[in-house]
């Protein structure tokens, strides 16, 4: 079994702690009533298509020989970039959670008394989440030594975000208004702004 070679357990270890972080943080989320949902046909595709590629093909990668057939030889110095590359998500996807508490979703959603969250990691980009799941992505490919199991998440991902992040800050935008289009001024989605852009008279 694969699971036994020493960058399968980092591998495992960090996808052991990434959704501890994620369970324990959920919880304190589904408490709160949701009065906006966009949980459409879309956003279950999106959903669906993650799942293989963040949960089915890493641990049958890990636990049985199936996807032997895409095993490849991978150069001895990626792991270790790959391993820095988990941990700077684990840390980003840690703090997102507790920055973001309460308004957290799986989805797009708006929650009962959903604040508009400004402060810690969201001070400096608008998307830490998702930042730390890119990053999750390309640690995940480094570390897993088969095309499939190590290099789907990249795709899947990619699709979820570029599909799901414009129609997110719509839904920002329609409920924060003027303040969530000044927070896009000063922020980047995912790397922080160098520069802030002036508010312009045509803004709202
Ligand atoms: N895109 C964010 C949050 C992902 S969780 C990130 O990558 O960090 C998805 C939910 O977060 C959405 O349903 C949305 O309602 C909520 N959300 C996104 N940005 C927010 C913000 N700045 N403040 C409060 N809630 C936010």
């Amino acid at each position: 079994m694969n699971v036994s070679q020493p960058w399968n357990v980092v591998f495992l270890i960090g996808f052991v702690v990434f959704y501890g972080i994620r369970t324990a943080y959920v919880r304190a989320a589904k408490s709160e009533r949701t009065v906006i949902s966009q949980f459409d046909g879309l956003e279950k595709f999106l959903l669906a298509i993650m799942f293989p590629p963040t949960m089915l093909l890493p641990l049958l990668y890990l636990f049985t020989p199936l996807l032997s057939f895409a095993d490849y030889r991978i150069a001895s110095a990626i792991p270790w970039f790959g391993a820095a590359t988990m941990v700077v998500s684990l840390w980003l996807f840690w703090r997102s959670h507790a920055d973001l508490g309460k308004n957290w979703s799986v989805s797009v959603e708006l929650r009962e008394g959903h604040a508009l969250v400004t402060r810690g990691v969201y001070h400096f980009i608008r998307h830490p989440m998702y930042a730390a799941i890119w990053l999750w992505a390309f640690a995940q490919g480094m570390l897993l030594a088969n095309w499939l199991a190590g290099w789907s998440v990249v795709p899947a991902f990619a699709t979820m975000y570029f599909l799901r992040v414009g129609r997110e800050e719509e839904l920002m935008c329609e409920s924060f208004g003027q303040a969530y289009r000044e927070y896009m001024l000063r922020t980047g989605r995912l790397l922080p702004r160098l520069k802030t852009e002036e508010p312009s008279a045509s803004s709202d």
